[in-house]
């Protein structure tokens, strides 16, 4: 990145914050530091005021373990606002974290925000709103595989096409991009979530074991994969056996685990290649130079990058660090806004 003697002077004296609101982590990344906080999305809320009592960290580790008086709930979970204000406590709790690890008082913050890019009028005007509410100064919305792509490193303003997928917990985005606009795009609602789901229905089936989600996700990230590894993995997993009632702990191969994810996997394959296949022959074309990026935590899947190579018959890659990409690429439109100012989202307030 080329340095900007004046945006970074102007950075000492204003606050500018990237933020992007995933629907299982959210990221900020504040300029001239790099991403200052990376938590999980999760609100654990009082059941009868509808208070959020712990955000982030805190209240993801209380999962599964709250009294009947508390909720935990991921507001942005299926990349739907679904619940404003607690989006709204959300942003304002980490823009407020944000600005409090700044040494001195600094003027209300500039923001950059990722949104899904299947978010409807609704829940953009949602989101805006909402860091308006929470103190930004200035609001502006990017989409996050427009985000992730330029993270990524990819050349989006340019002549040329570029693809990005962006797997996250709630949400996979495909995009096709050139010129600074969206070719092609897809969203759906099958990405990690629905794998962890996969893996619990899964060992239930077969062995009468219920496992909770967030054994089912160190499952995922331990022994899941989408293409045989070279040498296959085992791991223990605990829960309660549904016919005695009591505690198990029995074994898992990585071979089973490919089988309880393969639909679901394959679901998101067909997406891909849905969007491939709208694309004009002369960005295809682009494609087989460039190949496929990779993106978000749900890139981490091992044997995906083969997996997809085989079946795309375009070379794939991981993006470097492929869960910081969305806020890596919001940062780079807050150092210059003028030259990505076509990337933002317009909105109607
Ligand atoms: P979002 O943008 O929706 O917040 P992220 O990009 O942060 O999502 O990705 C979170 C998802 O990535 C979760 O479903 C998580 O389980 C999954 N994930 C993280 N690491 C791995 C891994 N090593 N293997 C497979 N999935 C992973
Ligand atoms: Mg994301």
């Amino acid at each position: 990145m080329a340095f900007r003697p004046l945006n970074w002077l102007f950075g000492l004296f204003s606050l500018d914050i990237g933020i992007d609101l995933g629907t299982a982590n959210t990221l900020v990344n504040v300029r001239g530091k790099g991403i200052v906080i990376n938590e999980p999305s999760w609100v654990v809320l009082d059941k009868k005021t509808r208070r959020p009592e712990k955000i982030g960290l805190q209240a993801k580790e209380m999962v599964g373990r709250t009294p009947a008086t508390h909720i935990a709930i991921r507001p942005l979970r299926d990349g739907v606002i679904s619940e404003y204000d607690v989006t709204k406590d959300l942003i304002g709790y980490f823009l407020s974290k944000a600005h409090q690890q700044t040494l001195v008082p600094l003027p209300r913050p500039r923001v950059v925000i990722g949104i899904p890019s299947g978010a409807t009028e609704v829940e953009k005007n949602a989101v805006y709103d909402a860091s308006k509410e929470s103190g930004a100064r200035e609001t502006y919305l990017i989409e996050e595989p427009m985000a992730a792509a330029l993270g990524a490193g990819m050349p989006v303003t340019e002549v040329v096409g570029s693809m990005v997928v962006d797997i996250g917990g709630g949400t996979s985005e495909v995009a096709i991009i050139s010129m600074s606009g969206v070719v092609v795009s897809r969203s759906l609602r099958v990405a990690g979530d629905e794998l962890d789901q996969d893996i619990i229905t899964y060992i239930r089936n077969k062995y009468n074991l219920l496992i909770g989600e967030r054994m089912a996700e160190q499952v995922k990230m331990t022994v899941g994969s989408s293409y045989p590894l070279p040498s296959e993995k085992t791991m223990r997993v605990r829960g309660r056996n549904l016919v005695t009632g009591l505690p198990e702990e029995l074994e898992i191969s990585s071979v089973e685990v490919r089988e309880a994810v393969s639909s679901s996997v394959q679901v998101i394959i067909d997406t891909i290649k849905d969007a491939l296949d709208e694309a004009p022959p002369e960005i295809v074309a682009d494609l087989m130079e460039n190949g496929i990026c990779l993106a978000g935590g749900g890139a981490l899947l091992l044997g995906l990058k083969e997996r997809l190579t085989d079946e795309l018959n375009l070379r794939v890659w991981v993006a470097e660090d492929p869960l910081t990409c969305v806020a890596r690429g919001a940062g780079m439109v807050l150092d210059d806004l003028e030259r990505y100012s076509k990337l933002l989202v317009d909105i109607d307030n």
